[in-house]
């Protein structure tokens, strides 16, 4: 899009596609501010400005002060037709804190993080077809999809809710009876379907953060690099390791791994990768 912009020239169809996705159904009522980023403008500027980060969706908390974010009395729908400077609007400072938001102040805290690192790192990623690439291939690494790309759609889902916890989710998408409804779009049209929080939700369930998703270099071997366990109790390294991997095969839609502990002889075969 900013291609097309910088060179010009008319275009209907992405003129359609930006409203698209620049809809704002998703945003907050208000426009907000973090009451010590606000102080601090005052006291370093002399006056204060709208910030990015509070405006967009899942942020509720300061990544810098861990401060619970604030609505402005100014309506989103005015910012449509007339200028609103934030030093007139925010003379008063509120510093109010929703229980319910508190309850996952850690989880609030990592989305505005990685909102954060994404307005100022986010073109690092490539644009959409890359992403979905990695996807596929950390999805691959956790064990959650085949080589082929099958993907183990219950699994998948109980393991993101496992990790990011049902409850944060149902919060996040308040509107949805299935707050996953969108995590089938990963593998397919991503670029559609998908909201930034989205897709903040997961980088960090593959990679703990937007950053790391960004440096990570997949692993492409469905069992991992071991070490893998023994399965013999009466071997000292029962649970632990001493396995080999003797090969990965695909048979029926299954990655079928197969290991050999050296110490004791026993040898095994797993189909679940997923599994520890
Ligand atoms: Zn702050
Ligand atoms: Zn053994």
């Amino acid at each position: 899009m900013e291609e097309k912009i910088v060179t010009g020239g008319s275009n209907r169809s992405l003129e359609r596609q930006m409203i698209q996705k620049c809809s704002r159904s998703h945003w907050s009522e208000y426009l907000r501010y973090y009451p010590e980023c606000t102080k601090e403008d005052i006291e370093s500027f002399g006056e204060t400005y709208w910030h990015r980060l509070p405006q967009l969706p899942g942020v509720e908390y300061c990544p810098k002060h861990g401060k619970a974010i604030q609505n402005s009395s100014i309506h989103l729908k005015e910012t449509a037709m007339r200028f609103l400077p934030a030093s007139h609007t925010l003379r008063k400072l509120e510093e109010k804190e929703k229980a319910e938001k508190w309850m996952h102040k850690e989880k609030y805290l990592m989305i505005a993080k990685d909102s954060e690192w994404l307005l100022m790192n986010g073109r690092r990623l490539k644009g959409c077809r890359e992403v979905a690439r990695k996807y596929k291939e950390l999805f691959m690494e956790k064990g959650l999809t085949t080589a082929q790309g099958i993907r183990y759609a219950e699994q998948i889902k109980s393991e993101f809710i496992n990790y990011h916890g049902e409850y944060f989710l149902r919060q996040l998408f308040p509107d949805r009876k299935d707050p996953l409804y969108w995590l089938d779009f990963a593998f397919v049209s991503m670029s559609e379907h998908l909201r930034p929080l989205h897709h903040i939700l997961l980088m960090e369930f593959l990679k703990g953060s937007a950053e790391g998703f960004y440096k990570a270099a997949p692993d492409n071997e469905p069992y991992g690099n071991g070490s893998w366990p023994c399965i013999n109790k009466l071997c000292h390294h029962y649970g632990k390791d001493g396995a080999e991997k003797i090969s990965v095969s695909y048979l029926n839609g299954q990655t079928i791994g197969q290991f050999h502990c050296a110490e004791c002889g026993m040898k095994y075969q797993r189909s679940r990768p997923w599994q520890k």
